[in-house]
């Protein structure tokens, strides 16, 4: 490790700690940058920078904005009477790219994790509810499909439903292409739990 000079060392330091990144493609990674022409190297930077000094979290749904409230929140097209509500603000990337869900989202930062110490307290939890108002219809959670997710799931149907708001859970099962054969015990109990009559 010794073979480069400090300051090419310090950038692979910093390009590894980025997640899912390990020693050699952060070795790669340098080595490109340092390939590149200056300016290539200047715009990145900046853009670096830029975004960490203007992007926040949208006031009302928590997602990354660079405007508040965020592009979502603030479109008239939108149905404010259904609040999508996922773990982290790149859920929201997820669900808009198939383009078939027009409401809001609301994003927790988080699941409730007794294993890590999270209660509710610690992700966006006071923030939905305070959302809830004559307006809204209904509350999709989109946690994901784990143990946490699913505790978080009960939970926000627990305190929620007695609002007199419906709250729906996204159905979880055998992924398109799969096999019966290779799914695991609770992907297929899943799979039956959210069957639709045809
Ligand atoms: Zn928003």
């Amino acid at each position: 490790m010794e073979f480069y000079p400090v300051s090419i060392e310090k950038l692979i330091e910093e390009f590894a700690k980025l997640p899912g990144i390990g020693y050699k493609t952060a070795q790669r990674l340098t080595l490109h940058v340092l390939n590149l022409p200056g300016d290539e190297v200047n715009e990145f930077a900046q853009a670096l920078v830029k975004a960490k000094g203007t992007i926040k979290y949208c006031s009302i749904c928590g997602n990354y904005t660079d405007t508040d409230p965020c592009a979502i929140c603030s479109n008239p097209n939108r149905d404010n009477s259904i609040i999508c509500v996922v773990e982290q603000p790149k859920d929201i990337m997820s669900v808009e790219k198939i383009k078939e869900y027009n409401g809001v989202y609301h994003v927790l930062h988080g699941v409730i994790s007794p294993m890590s110490g999270k209660g509710p307290d610690d992700i966006r939890l006071k923030e939905l509810i305070r959302r809830i108002g004559g307006e809204i219809k209904e509350i999709i959670v989109a946690t994901n499909p784990n143990v946490e997710g699913e505790a978080t799931a009960m939970y926000i149907s627990k305190i929620i439903k007695p609002l007199g708001v419906k709250v729906t859970r996204i159905a979880h099962g055998i992924p398109v292409g799969g096999d019966l054969e290779y799914a695991d015990e609770v992907t297929l109990s899943k799979a039956l739990e959210g069957r639709i009559e045809l």
